[in-house]
């Protein structure tokens, strides 16, 4: 059986291969790498039905990355945010801390574009001890979100060095990975990893469908192992352009993720990140798209769909409006249009 490094080392990286592969006859690709890689290995690879559909637009580039008129390298200023390199400091209780700049699959409209794949994100144990260290320092950081590039790419003794740091840093009271490979790389996912995971408690994982077509044997296998180490699981969307823009689309992915015990956390819209405006819909879009879902759906099923401030600013949520007028009573209406009163309690501020 191919192990997950097999799997990995079996990637499309270049024209040729992707030409190979697809029989199209793809020539500016080989530019475009050169300044933001791709890396589609085996398994997502065989998940592409067609050049063009859902899942290839997230994994092969296009000559847009490279004429984005509109956006900027580091929207949400996490340079600036960064007291050490590759930790990011932005909400006063929780870091979000770099520990690779390996992805199991470059996604097109990575939020760190800008430097993960390449050698601009520079990540070695010194940059790791020093996170560790403005953490221990930094006793109101009660959570720790690691996050990359893809933290599940490193090895195990690797990731159980940083886990076992951060549960000794006694401030330290929640950890939560943010990773694709569930939905990139289910492979990866193994009793090894599963059981060293396990260990440090409180332990949450975010990871990151976009597709339904992504919710498959293997991924749901893995989203199984690790919510049976009792690790629970949540899901970090982005809504793109001609991928997920749609209310069926999101709807199917939304209650198949409930089905693999992952539970819709954010669906985010996209950043402004140079090379990935193509994928940009519209706040409105989004909006529609949360008003088809919430009351017609489980409750369970709905993520809180949020907009990640320009400058570093904070993620706020994107609701639909049902409130039509407020004073003495709140007038709204409902998930399927009706007008609805309830009057307040008089004890107003
Ligand atoms: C998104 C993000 C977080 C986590 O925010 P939550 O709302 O708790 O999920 C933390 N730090 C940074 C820098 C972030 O971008
Ligand atoms: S897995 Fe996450 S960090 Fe890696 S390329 Fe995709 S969106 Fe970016």
């Amino acid at each position: 059986m191919k192990t997950w490094q097999d799997i990995l080392k079996d990637s499309i990286n270049s024209s040729a291969a992707l030409n190979a592969y697809f029989n199209t006859q793809h020539t500016s690709i080989d530019t475009i790498i050169a300044t933001y890689p791709m890396r589609i290995n085996s398994y997502y690879l065989q998940l592409i039905q067609n050049a063009g559909d859902a899942l290839w637009k997230q994994a092969v580039p296009v000559e847009a990355e490279l004429n984005d008129p509109v956006c900027i390298e580091d929207p949400l200023d996490e340079e600036n945010l960064s007291p050490v390199p590759n930790l990011v400091h932005k909400y006063p209780d929780r870091v979000l801390f770099l520990i690779s700049n390996q992805c199991a699959m470059y996604c097109r409209f990575c939020t760190r574009k800008r430097k993960v794949g390449t050698d601009k994100m520079a990540i070695t144990s010194q940059t790791i001890n020093a996170g560790l260290e403005y953490i221990r320092q930094h006793p109101q950081v009660r959570e720790v979100l690691l996050s990359g590039g893809d933290p599940l790419l490193l090895p195990d003794s690797q990731i159980e060095s940083i886990l076992s740091r951060l549960r000794a840093i006694p401030s330290v009271k929640v950890i939560r990975i943010g990773t694709r490979v569930p939905c990139t790389l289910p492979m990866r996912v193994t009793p090894e990893l599963t059981a060293i995971l396990k260990k440090y408690h409180p332990l949450y994982i975010n990871t990151h469908f976009n597709h339904p077509a992504e919710i498959t044997p293997e991924s749901s296998a893995a989203c199984m192992m690790l919510a049976n180490a009792g690790i629970p699981l949540g899901c970090q969307t982005v809504l793109l352009k001609g991928v997920n823009d749609s209310p069926e689309i999101m709807r199917k992915l939304l209650l198949k993720l409930l089905e693999i015990r992952v539970k819709p956390y954010y669906l985010f819209q996209t950043d402004l990140t140079a090379g990935t405006n193509h994928f940009r819909t519209s706040t409105a879009t989004g909006i529609a798209i949360m008003r088809s879902l919430i009351g017609h759906i489980s409750g369970l099923a709905i993520p809180t769909f949020a907009l990640d401030g320009p400058g570093g600013k904070g993620k706020i949520p994107l609701t639909p409006d049902y409130i039509l007028t407020r004073g003495d009573s709140l007038v709204f209406q409902n998930y399927r249009g009706e007008t609805c009163t309830y009057p307040e309690s008089g004890d107003g501020i």
